[in-house]
């Protein structure tokens, strides 16, 4: 058996990057190196599909509101006091889940109002196109499901929109947890409208949608137990598990099982098996990856990105600021190659993949051969001559 896969922050400082090639030192380069990335023939030699896989991350969001978990430069913590929940404590401690609930609870709002910007839309787009087949996304905001539910999404480090109880794996919509958390905490509730009518705090909402509120009494929150564990509490090695609750219906420490969890991959915790070989499966049948807005600090992500490196696969890589290990993904490039081979832009992804997405609508291109429904690979060359130029 494979060793499991945990999700943890990695916080060290990313050299910033060279241009590749160094023509995209400028929007119209940049363009240029991704259009010829994105339309080149993959290696023959490779054998691989036509096709390109996307891998995101915090950075696409930062304009939809939320913030990352980097600076926009990437070389620094922008939240310097910002500790994510680590998963063994949530499941641990009854204090540290009062206090991610009231957080998730304050910042709920500000992430269930935000929806997904141009990035998100061109990467539809590209889709469209027939320029991308996948998606593997570390963001847990649904806004890739949102802006392209037809070209399907898969979530590395799973999903705010739901809770999940860790005993009976049972889920719950994260908006219903919304109603039980106000009607279990009204005095909190009462707090949140106040912020919201005032506009006067503005509560700022961390990618893993929680929020800061510095010397708030996390202690007195309350939040619900599973109802399905509660109903029907299971067994557990043997012994029947105790779900109680208090008058309200809140979760009482007394309680053996019926935690409920955000459906996020927490720092510490281990993605799901099947999760893991998606993701590697949707590496492994393209023939290309394209890596958007993440510095690839979680080392799930990077992983991926190696694994593309060691099938030989090219790579284009588009974020502000610094990339984890990025040296050894374009070490051997020929530093004459034009982007077919590798690209690494250091701009915005709000920039550049509206503005690729405009220059490939203006200037209609052949779409790529549909390799994948015949099977094989087949010549390129004649039909991508009169486009990469
Ligand atoms: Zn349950």
């Amino acid at each position: 058996m494979s060793r499991p896969l945990i999700r943890i922050p990695y916080t060290d400082l990313f050299p910033p990057p060279q241009p590749i090639p160094r023509t995209a030192n400028s929007l119209p380069g940049a363009v240029a190196a991704l259009q010829e990335f994105l339309l080149s023939p993959t290696p023959r030699d490779r054998n691989l599909p036509g096709s390109t896989v996307v891998l995101t991350g915090a950075g696409l969001s930062v304009s939809s509101g939320l913030s990352d978990y980097r600076g926009t430069n990437g070389t620094y913590r922008k939240n310097k006091t910002y500790r994510p929940i680590y998963y063994h404590e949530f499941l641990a401690n009854h204090e540290a889940r009062k206090r991610y609930w009231a957080r998730s609870f304050l910042g709920w709002g500000a992430l269930r109002g935000a929806g997904p910007n141009a990035g998100h839309y061109a990467v539809r787009d590209l889709w469209r196109m027939g320029l991308v087949g996948r998606v593997v996304t570390q963001n847990v905001d649904s806004f890739h499901a949102k802006a392209h539910p037809e070209l399907s999404t898969l979530e590395l480090h799973g999903y705010l929109r739901a809770v999940v109880c860790v005993t009976c794996r049972n889920e719950m919509a994260r908006e219903e947890m919304q109603g039980e958390l106000a009607r279990l905490n009204p005095r909190w509730d009462e707090f949140l409208r106040a912020a919201v009518t005032e506009g006067a705090h503005a509560i700022r909402t961390n990618p893993d949608g929680d929020a800061e509120v510095p010397g708030a009494p996390y202690t007195t929150f309350r939040y619900p137990a599973c109802p399905t564990c509660l109903r029907d509490p299971p067994d557990a090695g043997g012994e029947r598990a105790t779900v109680e609750v208090d008058g309200d219906g809140a979760w009482s420490p007394t309680s053996t099982a019926g935690i409920l969890k955000p459906a996020v991959v927490m720092f510490g915790e281990n993605i799901a098996d099947r999760v893991k070989q998606a993701a590697e499966e949707a590496i492994d049948g393209a023939g290309r990856l394209l890596v958007l807005a993440t510095s690839l600090a979680t080392y799930s992500a990077w992983r991926l990105a190696k694994r593309a490196k060691d099938r030989g696969m090219p790579i284009a890589i588009v974020n502000m600021g610094g990339v984890r290990g990025e040296e050894a993904f374009f070490a051997d490039l020929d530093p004459n190659q034009t982007g077919a081979h590798g690209v690494r832009v250091d701009m915005s992804t709000d920039v550049v993949l509206p503005a690729l997405v405009k220059e490939l609508q203006q200037n209609p291109f052949r779409r790529p051969l549909a390799v994948e429904a015949q099977g094989k690979e087949v010549p390129k060359e004649a039909v991508f001559r009169d486009m990469v130029k």
